[in-house]
């Protein structure tokens, strides 16, 4: 576990040493880039989601993304072992991984996931054909963790792959290839470098693997790499941002109030916590 905490040299002559404060203790064990994306979108869909258990049942699109997930994991660890996987067994362990992932998956009358399982075969084989033999991987699904001083709980990430040329790396899998602007506005390339950071291996960039499943244009790429960077002042700012978040949800705890936000895409029916929450299904 490396430590939550920037060298004073790499600090912002205006950040206060207040910025970096944390509660000792949450109610949760660990806060990660994505229950701080949920908490920014709205307090109360966190308090739901992480206090309450009301989890969100598995969507076919996140089955498809966990089954590309473990077979390409499972390729790379093979060969991080010196062995060597062949396409046609990957696809059996996509197929299988497809399988397991189903049997959490809530489905609606109007998807067919044997479509979408025979849609991911084709990333998956275009990627080992033409992404793969570049690849060095050094570590495969990573758990890296960090701590702020004097902290109980600590701030974590599951990092897909690394390689040996300083890429951190997230796959994505999608009828259509991840956003232009996530990169820089997702929180999780952020996280990721922070926590390479503060192992002291800074990683050089993050890349998400973008790959799109289904049917594509001639001119259309399934497979794009979207690399981003950060300075040590944006990951020290994003440092700063994980303190706030944790403040900010140990003053929730503390007084029972967790704020509503309906301002956003997020709000509405797709919002699992809807029918129960007063600013949501029973206004
Ligand atoms: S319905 Fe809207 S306000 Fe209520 S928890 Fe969900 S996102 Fe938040």
């Amino acid at each position: 576990v490396s430590t939550l905490a920037p060298p004073a040299t790499r600090r912002a002559a205006s950040a206060a040493p207040t910025d970096l404060e944390v509660p000792r203790v949450l109610p949760v064990r660990s806060l990660s880039h994505s229950s701080l994306a949920r908490w920014e979108r709205c307090p109360e869909q966190w308090r739901a989601h992480y206090l309450l258990g009301e989890r969100e049942p598995q969507r076919l699109n996140m089955t498809a993304g966990k089954a590309l997930g473990g077979a390409l994991a499972a390729f790379f660890k093979a060969r991080m072992n010196g062995a060597q996987m062949s396409a046609s067994d990957a696809d059996d362990r996509l197929l299988a991984e497809f399988g397991t992932e189903l049997r959490h998956t809530v489905l609606e009358p109007k998807h067919k996931p044997e479509v979408v399982r025979e849609q991911c075969r084709e990333p998956l084989r275009h990627y080992l054909e033409t992404v793969a033999p570049g690849i060095h991987p050094v570590a495969v699904e990573r758990e890296a963790r960090a701590r702020f001083p004097g902290a109980e709980w600590t701030f974590v990430g599951y990092i897909d792959l690394e390689t040996d040329g300083g890429d951190v790396v997230d796959y994505k899998l999608g009828e259509r290839h991840v956003d232009r602007r996530r990169p820089t506005t997702d929180p999780q390339p952020r996280a990721y470098m922070l926590l390479r950071l503060l192992e002291g291996e800074p990683a050089k960039r993050f890349v998400f693997h973008s790959l799109r499943r289904g049917k594509i244009g001639e001119d259309a790429d399934r497979f794009r790499p979207m690399p981003v960077e950060f300075t040590p002042l944006q990951l020290d700012n994003f440092q700063r941002r994980v303190a706030r978040v944790a403040r900010e949800i140990a003053r929730a705890v503390e007084s029972g109030d967790f704020a509503t936000s309906t301002q956003g895409w997020w709000c509405g029916e797709r919002c699992p916590h809807f029918a129960r929450c007063p600013a949501g299904g029973l206004r």
